[in-house]
C-alpha cells in the first residue's frame, strides 16, 4: 500500500516538474519569436574617454564580446550589435549609441587629440 501512494506522489511530482519545464519553454519560444521579429539595430556603442573609468561592466555584459578594456574602453564596431546592454550597465554613462558615421568621426576626433 505504501509503495502505491509513493508511486501516486512521484507521478504528481514528475507532473509538476514537466508542467514548470513547459511554462520555461513556452517562454524560451516567445523569447526567440520576439528576438527573430526585431528589427537589427543600425547603431553602434561609443565610448566617452573622458568619463569612461575602465570599470569593465559593459565588457562583462556585452554579447558579442565587441568591448575590450585596458585603460577605458574600446568598442569594436564590426563586433558591436548595437543592443545597448553596455549602455544600460554604465554606472558612468559614458557609453551612447550612434550610427556609425557619427562614431567614424568620434573617432577620427579622438584619433586627431593623440
Ligand atoms: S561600464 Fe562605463 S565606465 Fe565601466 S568600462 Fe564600460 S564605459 Fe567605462
Ligand atoms: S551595444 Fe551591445 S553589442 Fe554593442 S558593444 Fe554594447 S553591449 Fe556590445
Amino acid at each position: 500500500m505504501i509503495a502505491g501512494i509513493d508511486r501516486e506522489l512521484e507521478i504528481q511530482d514528475l507532473k509538476a516538474r514537466a508542467a514548470t519545464l513547459e511554462v520555461r519553454l513556452r517562454r524560451l519560444t516567445d523569447r526567440i519569436d520576439r528576438i527573430r521579429a526585431e528589427k537589427p539595430s543600425d547603431l553602434k556603442a561609443c565610448v566617452d574617454p573622458d568619463r569612461c573609468a575602465g570599470c569593465g561592466i559593459c565588457a562583462q555584459v556585452c554579447p558579442t564580446g565587441a568591448v575590450a578594456v585596458s585603460d577605458i574602453a574600446e568598442v569594436d564596431p564590426f563586433r558591436c550589435a548595437g543592443c545597448g546592454r553596455c549602455a544600460a550597465h554604465c554606472p558612468r554613462g559614458a557609453i551612447h549609441l550612434r550610427p556609425p558615421a557619427s562614431f567614424t568621426q568620434a573617432k577620427a576626433g579622438v584619433n586627431n587629440l593623440n
